[in-house]
């Protein structure tokens, strides 16, 4: 940790960092080599190059100001009549501006291999809801910041000092409202609770000063007779703010999103801004990004898979795919064992858990298939039309599944993302090529070390099949109870362990860690860790097991868990996770887990009573 202090413009330092760096730098490479203006590049050269140059065009941008945002400021502001605000929100939302609700499309929880459109609460500036109301001294400072930050921004658009004052209070008392109606995240991970299939009449009846007809022709959706309203609360409170808000106020309130969704795209005063209160205040960075590293970010929201392709290129081969793939089965066949031998479940949902686990798929690398962009025009020194056309595009592919098969070969992460993810709907595992890199798995050492770092990894993402949430989607990805409620109620017993566990954390002063929040993924650290502990052991059998550096291969496991989540984090940026993420913070992550395993502790010869023994130690997998 000393060795890696944190840099200026970075909130935190950690492994996962220290390879997006990495990847960033190769993105950039490429990037840099396909910006140069030649008529003989390919089209989707063409495409990401000239976006990256678009963006890295800083005096160009600098020169126009807030002028690429008129036409959608002038649309809010010919605003006359609230019944007009439906033909308003779709071309907002169609540039991906975070005005008032969230509509998109996904898989039917009980139907899982059809795509249902799927209208969910949003508009809010600050993180989360629970910003809007917590009333400890900081949370309070906070808030008065952030208004401060409106105002501010209201008066780089031109308003007059006293205007924006009172304009940003505006801003301020409808997002309040529009929280008051949001679902709080622990609530949000039971997904009985964002699953209301509707009829659009329903949703009609919900929020009628919205034309809906008119809302979703604007977007150019499929038509469609019922859809998920995620929080049916939150469009009844859409509907009372709508209908208790001054036209003006609603105007306001839409312009100020806008210039949120924009501002990083616009001239340096907007940037500064934007900057100071997102990055700094709210999560302690000292200095912006250099702008090469933005602009690669943006290419990678904007056209990842075609950038993404590229990497994968330079990045990824069949060999580590292979090896990966290998030890992902490995870790599945530990899982099975680890089923077969629970001693507290019984052998009926024993039966209906080694379904679900044959029926995971797994997806390394990349996608089959790539993303075709070839519809969407990249203009040469058109930052914000560069933008909104491919959020435009990427909206409208969004939307145009509704009503169609599941495509169960597509990605929700980009190829270079130092990431993974489970996807409880589709029951597939997710690994970008991104993070099957060193030091998470590196073809240099010993498998020891690999397993105890990807290893687990892999074995975490499986364990979200079973961990709170997961367990209750069955093997097609169907949210259907497959347990006895025997068998569920000891599940529970044991992740109320976690909870317990996890909630004594104190990752900040005063701040204690939300064990109900962060259950999901310990369960699956903890689980994870387990199988992929299994999985190499039961590699290693018969073989010899020379010492590397004065350590075991057990040893060398749990190094290879600690050494992922190293981190240096700034105490801004943790107070705001702590909140928001369902993640527990690298240091809990590795302590609470090997503090729960016997395996652990007879590696390192631990004692009941010293701190890596925990009393009780939980475990559900
Ligand atoms: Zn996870």
């Amino acid at each position: 940790m000393a060795n890696h202090p944190i840099p200026p413009d970075e909130t935190r330092w950690d492994s996962f960092d220290l390879l997006t760096e990495r990847n960033r730098t190769i993105l950039r490479g490429i990037l840099e080599k396909v910006s140069v203006d030649d008529p003989q590049r390919t089209p989707i050269d063409q495409k990401i190059g000239d976006f990256y140059a678009s963006c890295m065009d800083e005096a160009a941008i600098d020169k126009l100001g807030a002028a690429p945002l008129q036409p959608d400021l002038d649309r809010i502001n010919a605003l006359s009549s609230k019944p007009g605000i439906a033909d308003l929100i779709a071309p907002l939302h169609l540039h991906g501006v975070n005005a008032l609700f969230n509509f998109s499309s996904g898989p039917d929880f009980k139907n899982s291999m059809l795509v249902i459109g799927q209208a969910d609460q949003g508009g809010l500036g600050l993180p989360d809801r629970d910003y809007y109301f917590k009333d400890d001294a900081k949370s309070v400072e906070l808030r008065k910041q952030y208004v401060e930050h409106v105002q501010k921004m209201l008066e780089l658009l031109g308003e007059p000092a006293g205007k924006a004052g009172s304009d940003a209070q505006a801003v301020m008392k409808f997002e309040t409202g529009l929280a008051k109606g949001s679902l709080e995240l622990v609530a949000r991970r039971d997904p009985s609770q964002t699953y209301h299939k509707l009829t659009v009449h329903e949703l009609f009846s919900l929020c009628p000063v919205i034309d809906w007809p008119k809302y979703f022709q604007g977007l150019g959706t499929p038509a469609f007779t019922d859809l998920n309203i995620a929080v049916p609360n939150f469009f009844r409170t859409v509907e009372s703010m709508l209908v208790q808000t001054s036209l003006d106020d609603i105007k306001t309130y839409l312009r100020w999103q806008l210039i949120h969704s924009e501002a990083a795209l616009l001239s340096k005063p907007f940037v500064d801004e934007n900057f100071h209160f997102f990055r700094e205040i709210l999560a302690g960075a000292k200095e912006i990004q250099p702008r090469w590293k933005r602009c690669v970010t943006a290419v990678d929201n904007d056209l990842g898979f075609a950038l993404g392709r590229k990497y994968a290129e330079v990045a990824f081969g069949p060999e580590q795919k292979a090896r990966t793939l290998k030890m992902v089965e490995e870790i599945e066949i530990a899982m099975k064992s680890d089923i077969q031998t629970l001693s507290w479940m019984s052998p009926v949902t024993k039966e209906q858990a080694l379904l679900k686990l044959r029926a995971v798929t797994n997806k390394i690398g990349y996608p089959d298939h790539w993303r075709d962009y070839s519809s969407v025009k990249i203009v040469r020194g058109d930052m914000v039309g560069d933008d909104e056309r491919a959020t435009e595009f990427e909206t409208h592919r969004v939307l145009n599944k509704i009503g169609k098969p599941t495509d169960r070969g597509e990605w929700l992460m980009t190829p270079p993302a130092v990431d993974a993810y489970y996807d409880p709907t589709q029951n597939n595992i997710n690994f970008p090529a991104g993070i099957l890199q060193p030091p998470f798995y590196d073809k240099s050492i010993d498998d020891a070390v690999n397993y105890g770092a990807i290893g687990s990894v892999a074995g975490h993402e499986l364990t979200h099949g079973f961990d709170d949430e997961g367990r209750q989607f069955d093997p097609e990805g169907n949210l259907r109870d497959w347990w006895t409620a025997e068998d569920a109620k000891e599940f529970e017993k044991r992740a109320e362990c976690f909870v317990q566990e996890y909630s004594k954390f104190e990752p900040v002063d005063n701040v204690h860690l939300n064990g109900k929040l962060t259950l999901g993924e310990n369960t699956a650290d903890n689980g994870g860790v387990r199988l992929a502990f299994m999985a190499l052991m039961e590699s290693l059998n018969g073989k010899p097991r020379p010492k590397i550096d004065g350590l075991t291969p057990e040893q060398r496991f749990f190094l290879g868990w600690g050494q992922i989540w190293c981190q240096n984090i700034r105490p801004e940026t943790s107070r705001m996770l702590v909140q928001v993420d369902p993640h527990s913070p690298g240091r809990n992550r590795v302590n609470a887990v090997v503090s729960n395993m016997p395996e652990f502790q007879r590696a390192y010869a631990c004692r009941i009573g010293q701190p890596m023994v925990a009393a009780p130690a939980c475990r559900v997998w």
